[in-house]
This record gives C-alpha cells, sequence and structure tokens, in this order.
C-alpha cells in the first residue's frame, strides 16, 4: 500500500458492512477531529461531526462502536414501548410465533400457564381473584419464557459452539438486561431471555455473534467472517432485531 493510499484510507476509511441502524449527522459548531455519539429522545442515533468529515469516516466510527449504540439506544427505546395489560386475546410470542392469551377455569389448584397449538391458556382455579390476575400472569410468563429459553438457547450453543470448536463455560438467561447477549473472556455465556419471542433464526444470529466471541474476543474482520461463516443472513437478522424490538418487550 501506498502512503498516498494509506492516507485516502484515513480520511475515507472502509465500512466493513451495512450499519444495523440508521443515523443522522448534526455538524459540530466547534473544530473538533473527535466525533461523538449522541441519541434524540426516541433513541435514534446522532453523531455529532465536524462539516469535513467524510461520512464513510462517520460510517466506520459507528461500525467500531455499534455494540455500545445498541445497548444505549435500547434503553431508550424500551420507555416508549406499550405496557402489557395481560387481557384475553393479547398476542405473546414464542420463536417469533404469536399466540392469544386465553383464561380458561379447570380444576387446577394453582394458577398455571401452558402453550397449546394455538393459544397461551391461562389455567387457574374457580373463584380466582381478579385482583391477582396480572401479577400471577407476569410471574407466570417470566418462568415460562425462562425454562423454554434456556432449553432452546443451550441446544442452539451446543450446536454452534461444536461447528467451529469453540470451548465454552457457562450458559445463563438473564432476566432483566437491555442487550441481547455477552460473552466473556472466561467463556460464560449470557443471553438475554427476551431472544425466545425472537423468531428461530433470529435467536440464532444472537447465539452465534456470541459464540463467535469465544473465538474473537472483538468485532474486527475474523470475528465478522465467523458470523458470516454461520449465518449468512446475519445482517437481516440484526435488522430484524433493530426494527422489531417492541416485539420482544415484555414489561
Ligand atoms: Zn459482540
Amino acid at each position: 500500500m501506498t502512503i498516498i493510499d494509506t492516507l485516502k484510507n484515513i480520511l475515507n476509511p472502509e465500512v466493513p458492512g451495512e450499519l444495523p441502524f440508521s443515523y443522522r449527522r448534526v455538524a459540530s459548531k466547534r473544530r473538533r477531529r473527535t466525533m461523538c455519539i449522541s441519541f434524540d429522545p426516541s433513541g435514534n442515533v446522532l453523531v455529532v461531526a465536524a462539516p469535513y468529515t467524510s461520512e464513510r469516516a462517520i460510517q466506520r466510527f459507528l461500525w467500531e462502536k455499534q455494540e455500545w449504540i445498541l445497548i444505549h439506544s435500547n434503553k431508550i427505546k424500551k420507555v416508549i414501548v406499550a405496557p402489557r395489560l395481560f387481557v384475553d386475546g393479547e398476542l405473546f410470542y414464542y420463536l417469533g410465533h404469536p399466540y392469544p392469551l386465553k383464561t380458561m377455569e379447570t380444576s387446577t389448584l394453582v394458577p398455571q400457564l401452558v402453550l397449546s397449538e394455538t393459544h397461551f391458556v391461562f389455567q387457574v382455579p374457580p373463584l380466582f381473584p381478579k385482583a391477582k390476575r396480572v401479577r400471577t400472569l407476569k410471574k407466570l410468563f417470566e418462568k415460562w419464557y425462562l425454562k423454554k429459553g434456556e432449553e432452546v438457547v443451550q441446544n442452539r450453543v451446543a450446536y454452534f459452539a461444536e461447528k467451529i470448536g469453540a470451548p465454552y463455560k457457562s450458559i445463563r438467561l438473564k432476566e432483566v438486561s437491555s442487550i441481547w447477549g455477552s460473552c466473556s473472556q472466561a467463556g460464560n455465556l449470557n443471553f438475554n431471555w427476551r431472544l425466545i419471542m425472537a423468531p428461530q433464526d433470529v435467536l440464532d444470529y444472537v447465539v452465534v455473534h456470541e459464540v463467535s466471541h469465544l473465538l474473537h474476543h472483538h468485532h474486527g474482520k475474523s470475528f465478522w467472517a465467523c458470523v458470516l461463516s454461520l449465518d449468512l443472513e446475519y445482517r437481516t437478522h440484526i435488522r430484524w432485531l433493530k426494527n422489531n424490538k417492541h416485539l420482544l418487550s415484555y414489561e
């Protein structure tokens, strides 16, 4: 590479792929070399950069910071999602399929939640007090999602980790988390239990992402090559997560 090529690359660097979010550029008033990221009240990404900064330099910068950006924009967006009501007919997702909630009086002693072929069925004993409904359902759904999530995620981690020969220590589903997954240096994998509401291939992408971190503790080229080798459609899945977060919300 010639010196001119190197200089060109610094001024107008390559961007390894499509960003999983859109952004708006804001011109900085002061002459500054560094860029900075902020969010509007809806969680959309704003980049403050000097007017002479090239679009590709901005995209490259956002590419390197994408994980941080997604975590923080999710935190903001979460606030404006409509709350769950736990009424009959309301849709609850499991592996991307919507199942309406249905209440049924049965001879059960304690309230239970079961998934039939078509519905999430809330089985209650006769004369179950209405005042307890929301609190009980919230707990039951969390328990159900967590249990199913553990089953599915453990299976998928084992499957993908074996494909690339990556050893891992533990898998945990976290109850409250604003990120989809994480991987520690020691090989411990954490996942957001809300992923179990997402379609299987989207859940798989998050698993692939974290499993790839077992071998590549960064977001460099070799990491994305590993992701691509396990998930050819990963860009579509990143976009799905970005655009459908509200479907995975639970509060
Ligand atoms: Zn990552």
